[in-house]
């Protein structure tokens, strides 16, 4: 949606909800008991400008987690702004206990800063004219430090608990001890937090309050498990190369092929979910059988293939030796169903996504996970 420093911004749907309602409570709740003598106008004026510098400071704590990515080499592809704060999409795992470290930490030190910044603003602008912007200034101390505070809950992904994984990484020497002591943390703090929202509905009888908790506790376990589970899967890949699991039986299309043919002589009789473009055994494009939808039937026969495929500049590939753990880092990030491997631009062999997960699947079964 947005552009800024190079990444791209993404808006959740759920933050024209949050906008609304920060600016309800704002303007319906918080500026009136402070200021009843406001007008309507004025009360509805200062709220918008202070949900909006709310919003603003939610994405430079975004924008610092990905420029310290940036720094220490990490490709951060787009910030999306969630129902809980923002996510910071990394394409890849940090390479090193520093470089998490910092990552994870950039981003509460940002709203913490926003918050000091706020609560000094609030405290020099007691002048009666600037009485509006000491409450907006005020709020955003306020909901700034308290940004800072959740994120750093050591509940692995909260940033919190990826400053606890640096840490454990970094002095146990092993990611995937410190991911699972991480993530056990952030299940225990959704626990927790359920048992705390429990509290304030049935206590306290404020449904709304409670309701709230029990949202964040379900985003901190379903990710908390996520990461746990991927780490199992990436340790059951250990130490397997693309090669061992590829398939070479290669049965490719050239581009002057017409869609009819394709389908015909490749797609049906092999169930293929896609099909490579080879010129002389190199690879030239991948089709994908979803796209093959964008041209109308009648037009299969005559269309050739190379106007349908996806060129292969723009494609992820393996390379034979790569390790299984990268193919399910590329997996992760396409909707591919099916990788190429490479060697040079020779097409040697193809490595799908169900080969993959079954092949995870067959190890843990057979209880050959790396633990
Ligand atoms: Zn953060």
């Amino acid at each position: 949606m947005a552009r800024i420093l190079g990444i791209d911004l993404n808006i959740h749907f759920s933050w024209i909800l949050i906008f609304g309602l920060v600016l309800f409570t704002l303007s319906d709740r918080v500026f009136p008991e402070a200021y009843p003598f406001w007008s309507d106008q004025k009360t509805l004026l200062v709220a918008a400008v202070a949900a909006f510098l709310f919003f603003a400071s939610v994405v430079a704590h975004e924008l610092a987690h990905a420029v310290v990515a940036r720094v220490f080499r990490m490709k951060v592809s787009s910030i999306t702004l969630f129902l809980l704060g923002g996510v910071a999409n990394l394409t890849e795992e940090p390479k090193s206990a520093r470089s998490e470290f910092a990552m994870a930490i950039a981003g509460p030190a940002t709203s913490f800063a926003l918050g000091g910044l706020g609560l000094l603003i609030e405290a020099v602008t007691t002048a009666p004219g600037l009485q509006s912007a000491q409450a907006v200034a005020g709020y955003l101390g306020a909901v700034n430090i308290t940004l800072g505070i959740f994120n750093m809950v050591p509940g692995f992904p909260l940033d919190g608990g990826r400053v606890l994984r640096s840490l454990i990484w970094g002095l146990r020497k092993d990611r995937s001890v410190a991911t699972r002591i991480a993530a056990r943390g952030g299940q225990a703090v959704a626990v927790l937090l359920v048992l705390g929202g429990g509290y304030i509905v049935f206590r306290e009888r404020d449904t709304f309050g409670g309701t709230w908790y029990f949202l964040i506790a379900y985003f901190l376990y379903t990710s908390a498990s996520s990461s746990l589970s991927a780490d199992r899967a990436a340790g059951a890949v250990r130490g397997a190369l693309v090669a061992q699991l590829m398939s070479t039986a290669l049965h490719a299309a050239t581009p002057a092929m017409v869609i009819g043919t394709v389908v015909r002589d490749l797609v049906l009789p092999f169930d293929l979910r896609a099909v490579p473009v080879v010129v002389q055994g190199s690879l030239v494009g991948l089709v994908f059988i979803a796209d093959l939808r964008n041209v109308a039937q009648e037009h299969w026969p005559v269309t050739p293939i190379s106007e349908v495929m996806r060129g292969v500049e723009g494609l992820p590939s393996l390379g034979p030796r790569d390790p299984l753990t990268r193919a399910m880092e590329l997996f992760g990030e396409t909707e591919a169903p099916l990788l190429p491997v490479l060697e040079g631009a020779a097409l040697v062999g193809l490595l799908t996504r169900d080969s993959l997960a079954g092949y995870i699947r067959m190890r843990e079964t057979l209880g050959l996970a790396d633990r």
